[in-house]
């Protein structure tokens, strides 16, 4: 299969989803996540339309993004992993949308990088909806208190929030858990749901859905 006929069935896929649940056409955001892949295979991509595109590391997407985003109008970028204090002003400086706000230290870097460079990216934080160790994100029972801080302690507006569940888990709960924590604390937007999961994501709200393997590949 080509790029462009993967893409049209992800977004047939999105498109059945959405109606499913009785939502409205286009209320789904497809971020396509090229981690780990050239920009030959991400041009395949922008030729057959898309233009929202995700990436979990900072180092990867500054060397792989800056010409791509010269090449084409209207390429918005997304960082959907974790975020350390020392990448701040290159994640504030390339990307349009941060996914991965889940500390107070890294809240109030993005804060002092906006005023620095006057650019400010759009931002969800990632809440740690399965309690797992080793994974980035803030406690779900402290969500609430954590994106308050955000908006009075270091003036920022908060879009969302995005999760991801443990391998192990049945997604379903988790991503419910995370609807509902954005209804509490007054945020539209939900990043959840990946290539394996997102129609189940986007039956429980999910505004953006990251899809990576089902739309470049395997990784290898
Ligand atoms: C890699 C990745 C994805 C995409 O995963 P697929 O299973 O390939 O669709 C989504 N979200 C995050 C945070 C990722 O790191």
């Amino acid at each position: 299969m080509t790029a462009a006929a993967r893409l049209a069935d992800i977004r047939h896929r999105i498109a059945r989803a959405e109606r499913t649940a009785g939502r409205p056409a286009g209320s789904v955001t497809l971020v396509a996540v090229s981690k780990t892949f050239g920009a030959d295979d991400v041009r395949d991509v922008i030729a057959a339309g898309q233009r929202v595109f995700g990436e979990n590391r900072v180092q990867e997407a500054q060397a792989k993004w800056p010409h791509l985003k010269a090449e084409t109008d209207g390429i918005e970028l997304h960082l959907i992993g974790p975020l350390q204090s020392n990448k701040t002003a290159e994640a504030v400086a390339l990307f349009d949308v941060i996914h991965t706000v889940d500390r107070d230290k890294i809240a109030a870097a993005i804060a002092a990088e906006g005023v620095k460079q006057g650019r400010l990216p759009r931002l969800f934080v990632q809440v740690n909806t399965g309690l797992e160790e080793q994974k980035a994100g803030i406690d779900p029972r402290e969500a609430a208190a954590f994106v308050e801080r955000c908006r009075t302690e270091h003036g920022l507006a908060i879009e969302g929030l995005m999760c991801i569940p443990p391998a192990e888990d049945a997604p379903g709960p988790h991503f419910a858990l995370l609807a509902k924590l954005g209804k509490d604390v007054g945020v539209s937007g939900l990043s959840m749901g990946m290539s394996s999961d997102f129609e189940i994501a986007i039956g429980l709200g999910a505004t953006h859905v990251r899809v990576g393997s089902a739309l470049f590949g395997g990784r290898g």
